[in-house]
């Protein structure tokens, strides 16, 4: 039976359209959509009443967790005494504080500049062309290129998903934005310079700075990367790659974009990825974390050198805006957002107990013949799911596996991602909140859902046991956290 009623079905069924999904799938009477109700901490139930742990925080969003009254009163109060005011020139308040703060904490430098916007799409839109206006103002009209990584995701609007480089998202939509090019992503595990290595030999940076030579890096207006990369699963780029880039756009004039949709506001550890890897990006793109998920926002945050550019007369200003950019519900919602983060740490929290969990699931499934690879920072976690650990064959042709998979973990009671937009992994990214109690049982429901995924392959229990977990109470303290750079200085 269905959670909905006859009418919601029939609009289900109808009306509703929801994002990269088959509607037809709920065109049946007999459609089971999951449909979430209700939100405390790091626990969501559904319609029925049954509860789930979100190890996703929603869609790498929910930083804060659900429930959060303080930032559902901040929008409240913010709209009792104004619901809207125009960005096209008018300064809200909220707005002013919020970038003053971004400023304050950005990798870009004390002096950023930030252009707010409503989404992560549109953040990566709006940088593009704040990068390419950019190359144009400084005299290099021919500088139209962009160049980001195979297999990253950086949204929908036709200059991100041009720059995107998953080509399930970017068929039959041509013709895309020209210019857009795509360098092999840095993928330690299956890295065809360094797998067999101990530790990464920069063959990735070669491969880069190849194909940067290759279409002439005086064409080159930006290169776009993701300090860690979502898509793929959790790819933490090395900081070989990180120093080579640098210094490669610094030789060219490239404008470099660090993509942190995801990465930002605690998720990798620290308040952003690219400080946490020692990436120096001239523009940095930022959405979901910023306000956790309670209102919409993102946000474009320059560099000075490429705010000051657009200075001086009217017509050397950056063309580009919306109107619900920056909109002042969001701005204040942003701003409670980053006030608990910062008095709960949750930055230093995500950094200390994302390491942990990295470190307790490489150990459970040190044996497990189905786990390829468990890797990531902070709380932004991959499992890379195998045949065969031992050869690494792949699970890609393995038929129907992540609809199956991703049943699996909702009938454990676990909101995961099973994504092969790469090699098929599970996503773990939990809200920076969630209790050693609730990651405890995380590690539990996993161990139980890669049991059944070793017995659909056959691996299980011939050649792997379960290891037996240790109960919630043995799960070890977490150390007081260091204080982070401060959001007020
Ligand atoms: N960039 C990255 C790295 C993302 O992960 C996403 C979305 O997941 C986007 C851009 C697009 O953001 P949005 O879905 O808010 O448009």
């Amino acid at each position: 039976m269905s959670p909905l009623t006859a009418n919601q079905q029939q609009m289900l069924a109808d009306n509703a359209w929801l994002h990269f999904c088959q509607m037809g799938n709920f065109v049946s009477t007999n459609a089971r959509p999951l449909v979430l109700v209700r939100g405390e901490g790091s626990r969501l139930w559904d319609h029925e009443g049954r509860e789930y742990l979100d190890a996703l925080s929603g869609l790498f969003t929910v930083n804060v967790g659900y429930g959060r009254h303080e930032i559902i009163d901040a929008i409240a109060q913010q709209l009792q005494s104004i619901a809207f005011v125009s960005p096209f020139g008018f300064p809200s308040l909220p707005l002013l504080e919020l970038a003053g703060k971004l400023a304050a904490i950005a990798p870009t430098g004390p002096a950023s500049r930030s252009f707010f916007v409503t989404s992560g799409s549109e953040a990566v839109e709006a940088a593009l062309k704040m990068a390419k206006a950019y190359q144009r103002k400084q005299g290099f009209p021919e500088r139209t290129k962009v160049v980001a990584r195979r297999g990253s995701y950086h949204g929908v609007t036709m200059g991100a998903l041009s720059a995107t480089g998953v080509p399930e998202y970017r068929k039959g939509f041509g013709p895309l934005v020209p210019g857009a090019r795509h360098v092999p992503p840095p993928y330690p595990y299956r890295c065809r310079h360094c797998a067999q290595c101990s530790a990464c030999t920069g063959g990735c940076a070669d491969d880069f700075e190849e194909i940067l030579e290759f279409e002439d890096p005086t064409t080159v207006a930006v290169v776009i990367m993701e300090p860690v990369q979502n898509s793929g699963g959790a790819l933490v780029t090395p900081p070989i790659y990180i120093q080579r880039v640098r210094e490669l756009c610094d030789h060219y004039g490239i404008v470099l974009v660090a993509d942190e949709v995801i990465n930002a506001f605690g998720r990798v550890g620290g308040w952003f990825g690219s400080s946490e890897l020692g990436l120096r990006p001239d523009i940095v793109t930022v959405a979901k974390g910023i306000t956790s998920g309670y209102a919409a926002l993102g946000a474009v945050i320059a560099s000075k050198q490429i705010a000051d550019a657009f200075l001086g007369t009217d017509d050397n200003k950056f063309m580009h805006g919306s109107t619900f950019g920056g909109h002042v519900g969001s701005c204040a919602a942003a701003l409670a957002t980053l006030g608990i983060l910062e008095r709960e740490q949750l930055p230093e929290r995500s950094r200390q107990v994302g390491a942990w969990l990295l470190q307790r699931l490489r150990e459970v499934f040190a044996d497990h013949p189905n786990v390829g690879d468990v890797r990531g920072k902070g709380m932004f976690i991959a499992i890379e799911l195998v045949r065969d650990r031992e050869t690494r064959e792949s699970l890609s042709q393995e038929v129907q596996l992540m609809e199956w998979l991703s049943d699996q973990l909702l009938q454990h009671g676990l909101i995961c991602r099973a994504d092969d937009r790469m090699e098929p992994v599970i996503q773990v990214a939990p809200p920076l909140v969630m209790t050693m109690e609730e990651l405890d049982l995380l590690v539990h429901r996993l161990t139980d859902v890669l049991h059944v995924l070793g017995r659909r392959l056959d691996s299980v229990p011939a050649r792997y046991a379960a290891v037996p977990l240790p109960a919630a109470s043995a799960v070890p303290p977490v150390a007081t956290p260091a204080r982070s750079p401060s959001i007020a200085a």
